[in-house]
C-alpha cells in the first residue's frame, strides 16, 4: 500500500472514531431532563414577574405590601408561645424551604397532582407574599439575595446584612441564637432539627452555622444539624423525623430542586428542568405533609406548617436588585399576621 494511502486510512479512521465519540456525548446532553412532566406546564404563557405574581388569586396582600421575610422568626416564635389549643398536648412547627423558588411558579398549581402549597390552601391555609433583600422591590436592595443571608434572616429575625452574614461563606458569631438552638436552648421547646443538602448552611469552615453547630455540640443541646449528599438524603432524612414517635418539636429544611435547576439552566417558567424542579420540591412537601398528617399522635399535636423560599431567580442567577429575586412568598396552615 501507498504510504499516501495508509495516512489517509488513519485520518479517516480518526474521524470516524471521534465521530461516534462525539454522538454518544451529544446524545447524552440531548437526553438531559428537558421533558415536561406534568401535562399542562407547556402550555403556561410567558408574561413579565409582574404580570405573573399580579395574577395569582391566592395570595392575600400584593408584591407591593409584602412582608418583610424576617417575619418568619416572629411567627415561628409565636406559635411556641401561645397556649395550647384544647384537645392539643404538644407544639411543633415545620419550615420546608424550596431554595431558589421564584414567587410566579405558583402559576403552575393548577396544574399540580400532588403539591404540600395546594394541600395546604384546600385545608384552610393562607398565602402572602414576602420579600428578602432588607427593603421591597423597588427601592435598592440592602442586602444580596444570596441563600446565606435569605435563610439566616428567617432563623435569626434580623436582616442578616446587619448581623454580618453579608453573602454566602460568611460564618456567623453563636450570638445572635437562630431558632434552633435558642427555642431549645431557652426550653422554649425540647428539639430541633435542621435538614439540609447545601454544605454552606453548616458543613464548611466558612459555612453560616458552623460555630452555632460547634456550640450545640460541645454543649450537648438537643439540636440536630444533618447536611445530606442531596435532595433525596434530606428527604430520607425529614421522613425519618417525622416517622418517629418523638420526632423533633421544631424542624426546618431547604430542599435545592429549584436553585440547582435554575442556577444549571435559567429560573424560568418557560424552562421545563426549572418547573420540574418546583414539581419536585412541591411534591417532597407533600409527602412531609402526609407524613406528619400520618403521626399517631397528630390530634393531639399543634402544627404550624411553613412553605418559603430563600430569593427567586433571574436568567441563570440571583443575588441582585430585580423583582424576580426579591419577591418572595410565604404559605401556612394558620393565619399570617400582616
Ligand atoms: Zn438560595
Amino acid at each position: 500500500m501507498k504510504k499516501s494511502v495508509k495516512i489517509l486510512i488513519i485520518v479517516l479512521a480518526v474521524i470516524l472514531v471521534a465521530g461516534i465519540i462525539g454522538l454518544v456525548v451529544h446524545s447524552k446532553v440531548n437526553t438531559d431532563p428537558t421533558k415536561w412532566t406534568v401535562e399542562g406546564d407547556d402550555q403556561i404563557p410567558e408574561m413579565s414577574f409582574e404580570e405573573a405574581v399580579e395574577s395569582l388569586d391566592l395570595m392575600e396582600n400584593t408584591w407591593q405590601t409584602a412582608i418583610p421575610q424576617t417575619e418568619i422568626y416572629n411567627i415561628i416564635k409565636d406559635h411556641f408561645n401561645s397556649e395550647l389549643p384544647e384537645g392539643k398536648t404538644v407544639k411543633k412547627a415545620i419550615v420546608i424551604g424550596y431554595d431558589g423558588c421564584r414567587a410566579d411558579n405558583f402559576r403552575l398549581l393548577a396544574n399540580s397532582k400532588h403539591s404540600a402549597i395546594n394541600e395546604l390552601i384546600a385545608d384552610g391555609g393562607h398565602a402572602v407574599f414576602s420579600y428578602c433583600g432588607g427593603v421591597n422591590y423597588p427601592e435598592k436592595n440592602i442586602q444580596d439575595t444570596s441563600t446565606a443571608p435569605g435563610w439566616c434572616s428567617m432563623l435569626i429575625g434580623q436582616w442578616a446584612n446587619e448581623i454580618g452574614v453579608t453573602s454566602n461563606g460568611q460564618p456567623k458569631e453563636i450570638e445572635p441564637r437562630t431558632l434552633l438552638l435558642e427555642l431549645v436552648e431557652d426550653k422554649v421547646i425540647d428539639s430541633s432539627a435542621f435538614y439540609v443538602s447545601w454544605p454552606g448552611h453548616f458543613s464548611k469552615k466558612n459555612s453560616t452555622y458552623v460555630n452555632e453547630k460547634t456550640y450545640i455540640e460541645q454543649n450537648g443541646i438537643n439540636s440536630k444539624f444533618l447536611c445530606a449528599g442531596n435532595d433525596a438524603g434530606t428527604t430520607e432524612n425529614v421522613l425519618e423525623d417525622l416517622n418517629s414517635a418523638d420526632c423533633s418539636d421544631f424542624i426546618f429544611l431547604t430542599l435545592e430542586y429549584t436553585d440547582h435547576n435554575g442556577h444549571s439552566t435559567g429560573f424560568s417558567l418557560q424552562n421545563p428542568k426549572y418547573v420540574n424542579g418546583f414539581r419536585n420540591a412541591d411534591g417532597t412537601g407533600a409527602d412531609f405533609i402526609e407524613a406528619i398528617k400520618a403521626r399517631p399522635d397528630y390530634d393531639k399535636e399543634d402544627w404550624l406548617i411553613l412553605i418559603t423560599t430563600d430569593h427567586g431567580g433571574i436568567n441563570a442567577s440571583h443575588g441582585g436588585p430585580s423583582m424576580d429575586e426579591r419577591i418572595t412568598f410565604i404559605v401556612s396552615n394558620k393565619e399570617i399576621a400582616q
